[in-house]
């Protein structure tokens, strides 16, 4: 047998889009990969309708069509804090997916490190392992994942040349305080290292808390490559667009990863989304009081349920704690993942084990998302609640 690569031995597939398969042969409803079942703004299908007919149905520019890049600067310079040039310091990409494997590959060599917190969404591992860096991992600790700087100051004294951050971070929806992110920074900055920063629940940040741009704390915007999508904001993850904002000479070496990998994003739906990226605050806001108003059913429904969980901070993702049922003597010895299995079959609700998110050996939590319709978080919190029966 001709033999592969030893990096595709090194990482699984992907186990949220894996619990998705296994969900659908059971048709249980899927609150495992966290994707949107709301339609998309009517603005952009009836542009897309148009789109159909007019065009573009070629490639657009390698690095995005202008319109696009043009409204993605514009809604991003107030938010960054940094007047974007669209034509320098933008690149569009196939999601945030891209976006985050691009600035891996740009800034590592093979056999760098790069601090990764854990809990971390599976991508970066993966990620690493294809860029060839290692990944020094930092706990972010359950059940308030809190984490330890000197254990950031650790992983760049090793060399870290980078720290992955997922703010608002799934699968822990955490969101990191004004306090936490300018630690980070200073440590960053006296590295002269990256942030790698993937924002992709920005729209979902639940009062109190706020989201603050890592790229626009005081002296950030160098060593920031801010990464992007508009997957979950105008429910959109099949349209894979994203895009990741950095100073020139990070985008200009991005861009060539980028222009070989993929060579663009799809230019029919980069049109048809544009108009998206100017759309009011107004827009945001309805879209926080929706996900606000889901997060407060779901999670009053677990409650009601005596099912142990965390609240989000940000994103659509609620860690449930599975250990009073794994202390049941007919779950004895279980893994997070047969438990999960055993759930599509027998509860019907698909979760992610949490194993599949942390570094350390932790098999007591699994992973739900919120982002269904009324309906069907009703459905799913009925069924939820017969884990009380147990
Ligand atoms: N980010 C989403 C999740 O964590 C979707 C993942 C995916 O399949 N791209 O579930």
């Amino acid at each position: 047998m001709p033999q592969l690569s030893e990096r595709v031995q090194t990482f699984t597939d992907s186990v949220i889009r894996r619990m998705t398969r296994i969900c659908n042969q059971y048709d249980a409803i899927n609150l495992s990969q966290g994707f949107p079942d709301c339609p998309p703004p009517k603005a952009l299908t009836d542009r897309l309708a148009e789109v159909a007919q007019d065009g573009p149905h070629q490639y657009a520019i390698t690095f995005g069509a202008k319109n696009f890049r043009d409204a993605a600067a514009r809604k991003n310079t107030p938010r960054l804090g940094h007047p974007v040039d669209p034509e320098r310091e933008i690149l569009i990409t196939c999601g945030s997916t891209e976006a985050m494997m691009s600035a891996m590959m740009t800034v590592c060599n093979p056999g760098d490190k790069v601090a990764v917190f854990s809990p971390f969404y599976e991508n970066y591992g993966a990620d690493a392992i294809l860029s060839g860096a290692q990944p020094v991992f930092i706990p972010l600790v359950p059940p308030d994942y809190h984490f330890d700087i000197q254990k950031v100051e650790e992983a760049f004294e090793q060399g870290a040349k980078a720290l992955i951050l997922c703010n608002p971070s799934n699968p822990c929806g955490k969101v990191f305080t004004q306090e936490e992110l300018t630690a980070l920074a200073d440590v960053v900055k006296r590295y002269d290292a990256f942030v790698i920063t993937d924002e992709v629940y920005e729209h979902m940040v639940y009062p109190p808390q706020e989201h603050i741009c890592m790229a626009s704390l005081p002296g950030m915007w160098e060593h920031t490559i801010t990464c992007n999508s508009l997957s979950k904001t105008y429910s959109i993850t099949g349209w894979r667009l994203g895009w990741l904002i950095a100073p020139e000479h990070v985008v200009e070496c991005a861009k060539k990863v980028h222009d070989f990998l993929t060579v663009g994003a799809p230019a029919p739906l980069q049109e048809a989304a544009a108009v998206g990226l100017d759309f009011p605050e107004s827009y945001y806001d309805e879209l926080l009081r929706d996900y606000t108003a889901k997060r407060d059913f779901f999670c009053t429904g677990l409650d009601r349920a005596g099912i142990r969980h965390n609240v989000p901070q940000g994103t659509y993702f609620v860690m449930v704690d599975i250990q009073p049922y794994l202390d049941k003597p007919q779950f004895a010895g279980w893994t997070d993942m047969q438990f999960c299995e055993w759930m599509i079959r027998e509860i019907g609700v698909a979760a992610v084990p949490g194993s599949s998110f942390f570094r350390e050996p932790v098999n007591h939590l699994i992973r739900l998302h919120f982002a269904r319709e009324q309906a069907v978080l009703e459905e799913a919190v009925r069924r939820l609640s017969r884990l009380s029966e147990l």
